[in-house]
């Protein structure tokens, strides 16, 4: 009898423990992905990169003799519909740790249980188990340094290979069409703009870390931090929907470091930083809804998104360059380089008051490696509310910061096109990427800052010392 493989964030077949599996029982293997109630409530730029993700897949399938069966509808329903038509009596899948997930994964697996099916999940989102890891005193980690030392020198299993062909049943069963579910529907600037970016599928994923190896991680340390440099990996939209394993990234990273190439600890400890934000959010998962220190409750942060200031800061016009090139990036890319992340989160949280949530769900609509995991970490580390934060009180200075980051401005060139007599393609393309109504041109004066650095520090300090708690 058949055995359903029911994909999610492991859009791969490489190194794919459940897809091993099932392919090793010599079973036919039914490969299926849904439209489920966890992928109608994410944001624009993620459904448009995951469909990116699933027609990739496809076609990786049809390499294995094998095809993608696509549906749409509740995660059980739909399940049990394809059980009853295909008489399939087993259900794989790859563990996820954040609420939503979970949330729907739980009654999906009591449910086919009750239905008597064999119902399995299996490793290969992270690297180390959330529950492999804990202090000395037998709970999780709060703090990143203390869980990096544990689990450094950990043995893992290697990389498992592609199965050479992913045994097909006698009869297909009705599959959906990805072009009527139109994933990219919601986000008018993918298709021109930002999809001619975007590094698409397995193949290309590991295209990307060879060459990331072969040519970056030598320098990766210093480099990382320079937004105007090609410094880092470029993964995250690769791991966020699985087209590579991080159990790839983490091997290639040892061996690089075994090379000799010492930069190469810092991306593993990137890649732990990862594994910091998962083990968080599966033991304490208010971290993508509230604050994780709930003294913080009761900060004074403004939560009106309507403000002129939010808007400001969303349409990338705040008047303060490293802000604004960093938005500018998001719109054009779907991605920010992490020093624009940390940049462009204090900003809103600090200088301008507004509450981390505003900027969570943003990012959560127009990322394109949007994971929830690494952005509920990020926001809730820049404002302060989080564990292992910077403390409130630390407010990156915006202008500072560009003079040590992007000291010849080349991040600016490269995203701001008012104040240049010949602006870049991609400060041009900007403007093709947002919507008309956000009545934006090159030719406008560049704005004077909403906030500027010395009034926003002073009036963060002083809420921060006036807080009740
Ligand atoms: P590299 O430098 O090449 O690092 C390799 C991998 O390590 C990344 O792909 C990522 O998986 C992991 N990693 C690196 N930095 C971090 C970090 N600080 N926290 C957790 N994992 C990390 N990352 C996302 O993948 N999705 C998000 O939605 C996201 N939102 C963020 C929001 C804020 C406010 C901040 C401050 C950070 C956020 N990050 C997020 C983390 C980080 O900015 C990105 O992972 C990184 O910029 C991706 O680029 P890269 O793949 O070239 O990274």
């Amino acid at each position: 009898t058949p055995i359903i493989m029911w994909f999610r964030r492991d859009l791969r077949l490489g190194d794919h423990p459940a897809l091993t599996e099932a392919c090793k029982t010599g079973r036919p293997v039914i490969p299926l992905f849904i439209h489920d109630e966890v992928v109608a409530g994410q944001g624009a730029a993620p459904r448009f990169r995951l469909g990116l993700s699933v027609a990739a897949l496809h076609e990786s399938l049809a390499d294995k003799g094998s095809r993608l069966i696509l549906r749409k509808g509740r995660a059980l329903d739909v399940l049990r519909d394809v059980i009853a038509e295909t008489g399939a009596t087993a259900v794989y899948w790859s563990r996820l740790y954040d609420p939503d997930a979970k949330g729907r994964d739980t009654t999906v697996k009591s449910g086919l249980k009750d239905d008597g099916i064999d119902a399995q999940s299996f490793a290969g989102h992270l690297l180390f188990e959330p529950w492999t890891v804990e202090t000395q005193t037998g709970g999780f980690y709060k703090v990143y340094t203390p869980m990096w030392k544990a689990v450094r020198d950990r043995d893992l299993p290697g990389t498992l290979s592609a199965p050479s062909k992913v045994p097909a049943p006698d009869a297909w069963p009705a599959s959906g069409d990805l072009d009527d579910w139109r994933m990219g529907a919601d986000m008018q600037r993918g298709h021109d703009v930002v999809l001619p970016r975007c590094t698409v599928g397995e193949s290309a994923a590991s295209h990307r870390l060879g060459a990331f190896i072969a040519h970056r991680i030598d320098d990766y340390k210093a480099a990382r931090d320079i937004p105007g440099v090609d410094g880092t990996s470029g993964l995250s939209e690769n791991l966020t929907y699985g087209e590579i394993s991080p159990l790839a990234c983490w091997h290639a990273g040892w061996r690089a470091l075994h090379d000799g190439k010492s930069d190469a600890e810092t991306f593993l400890k990137e890649l732990v930083w990862r594994e910091f934000a998962y083990h968080l959010i599966h033991h304490t998962p208010r971290l993508t809804s509230g604050n994780w220190r709930e003294d913080w409750d009761s900060f004074p942060w403004k939560t009106d998104e309507r403000l002129a200031e939010v808007k400001a800061w969303k349409q990338a016009r705040t008047g303060i360059r490293f802000v604004d090139a960093a938005m500018r990036e998001l719109q054009v890319t779907g991605r920010m380089h992490n020093r624009g992340r940390m940049i462009v989160a204090s900003y809103l949280t600090k200088h301008l008051m507004c509450h981390w949530k505003i900027g969570l769900d943003w990012f959560a609509d127009q990322l394109i490696d949007w994971d929830p995991a690494n952005n509920a970490l990020g926001w809730q580390w820049s404002a302060g509310s989080g564990p292992d934060a910077t403390p409130y009180f630390r407010v990156f200075n915006p202008v500072t910061q560009l003079d040590k980051f992007d000291k010849d401005r080349d991040y600016v060139k490269a995203w701001l096109a008012e104040e240049y007599e010949n602006p870049s393609k991609t400060a041009l393309a900007f403007y093709d990427a947002i919507p008309l109504h956000w009545n934006m041109s090159p030719d406008d004066a560049y704005p004077d800052p909403v906030v500027t650095a010395e009034d926003g520090r002073k009036a963060a300090l002083e809420a921060y010392e006036n807080r009740d708690f």
